[in-house]
């Protein structure tokens, strides 16, 4: 496996951290604060091409492939977690859209993905009743004349508020058949019978937006379906095997902010007459972050590595999805602790970072059912 990026990774990261540290950073707890993301933060991704990284440069990206989009998205998580999310979804969508949107679909959405402007793309496969079993999922679409008609609700859907397309899954075949009876759909901002729902009150990622959506006979063009009738949950399972590198990344940049800051603060921090830093148990504490974020990030790099050369992934991907999760759960649990009392309130970031990191072990699949795709891998 390569370890260096290559010129073109190496460009992409430098691109993001510039960004993330000059006009992410400063924005971050204003963006906890108010859960709000600013258009203009959104537009400006997009014009670094960090929207669409790995949607080919036809189609209006920048196609720089896996590592250099992993590389990206912990720079930018790194800063602000919220945006992190609002990026990695649109590019999830925009590849998705590339991969199975055969022509029509692709380029006429993925520019606009990749531009900015226009707005997010949001992925809308979890329900109410359905989320790490997408099997169970009710939500149905039928065919009426040259039209898709899409009834049920959606639940926890990111970005929704500022989306501009929305990958939709539903239901085409009886729910006996399972996931073999599910399709995917484009559907637009403003499609009749679309319904936006009320943002959730969330304990981290409160810049993300994340909302229930509402189908009331939403009608969509017969060409609204994406790849092949009933075959929507490959594309479900190919989109979530390059999202999970993407949340990977982003528990990588969380834990990297916790770590940097918890050595600025135990470097600053003196009890009994030494900085923090000195005690043995401060720097085991360090020792650990430091460990679980690098073998996070050679666990993220190699799935993307593999992606990129066009090898089979998923297995890589779930590995390094559940153990970058779950480092950066424990990485930022402990930078509350280097930070003591102040660790706890809203003055420091220390308190944002776990609170932000918490969801990744469950969303895009929790650690469970990354356990389970581990082990079917292993058992094969
Ligand atoms: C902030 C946020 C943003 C999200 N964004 C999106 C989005 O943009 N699009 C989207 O489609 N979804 C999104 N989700 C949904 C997310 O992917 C689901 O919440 C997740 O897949 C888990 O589904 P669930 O909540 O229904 O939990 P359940 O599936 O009900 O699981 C409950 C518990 O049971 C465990 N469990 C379930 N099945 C098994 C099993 N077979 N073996 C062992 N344990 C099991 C789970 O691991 C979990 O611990 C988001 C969620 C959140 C919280």
């Amino acid at each position: 496996m390569q370890v260096e990026p290559t010129e073109t990774q190496a460009l992409v990261q430098r691109t993001a951290r510039d960004f993330a540290t000059r006009v992410v950073a400063p924005l971050a707890a204003t963006i906890d604060a108010t859960a709000a993301l600013p258009d203009e933060l959104l537009a400006g991704l997009a014009g670094l091409g960090l929207m669409a990284v790995n949607v080919p440069t036809d189609l209006g990206g920048s196609g720089a492939g896996a590592v250099a989009y992993a590389l990206a998205v912990e720079e930018i998580a790194s800063a602000c977690a919220s945006t992190a999310v609002a990026m990695s979804v649109t590019n999830m969508v925009g590849e998705t859209l590339a991969r199975f949107g055969r022509g029509a679909l692709a380029s006429r959405f993925c520019p606009r993905l990749a531009g900015g402007g226009h707005g997010l793309g949001a992925f809308a496969l979890s329900e109410p009743g359905a989320g790490s079993d997408a099997g169970a999922l009710r939500t149905v679409a039928r065919r009426d004349g040259a039209s898709w008609v899409i009834d049920g609700a959606k639940q926890w859907i990111s970005g929704g508020p500022q989306a501009d397309v929305f990958v939709v899954w539903a239901r085409t075949r009886p729910p006996e058949t399972g996931v073999r009876g599910l399709s995917c759909f484009v559907v637009e901002r403003g499609a009749p019978g679309l319904a936006v729902g009320k943002p959730e009150d969330k304990m981290g990622l409160r810049g993300s937006s994340t909302v229930p959506l509402e189908f009331a006979a939403c009608r969509v063009p017969e060409g609204a379906l994406l790849g092949a009738e009933n075959e929507g949950f490959k594309i479900a399972m190919a989109a979530l095997d390059g999202g999970r590198i993407g949340i990977a990344a982003q528990a990588i940049g969380i834990a990297r902010a916790a770590l940097r800051e918890s050595l600025e603060y135990a470097q600053a921090r003196r009890t009994f007459g030494v900085p923090i830093a000195q005690h043995q148990a401060i720097q085991h504490k360090l020792a650990d972050m430091g460990t679980l974020i690098d073998a996070a990030h050679l666990l993220c790099m190699r799935a993307a590595w593999h992606k990129d050369r066009g090898e089979a992934f998923t297995r890589e991907a779930s590995m390094a999805k559940v153990f970058a999760s779950e480092a950066a759960v424990r990485v930022c649990n402990e930078a509350v602790q280097i930070h003591g009392g102040y660790g706890y309130i809203r003055e420091f970031a220390a308190e944002r970072h776990l609170r932000d990191a918490r969801v990744t072990t469950i969303y895009e699949g929790t650690s469970e059912i990354q356990r389970i795709v581990i082990a079917r891998g292993l058992l094969e």
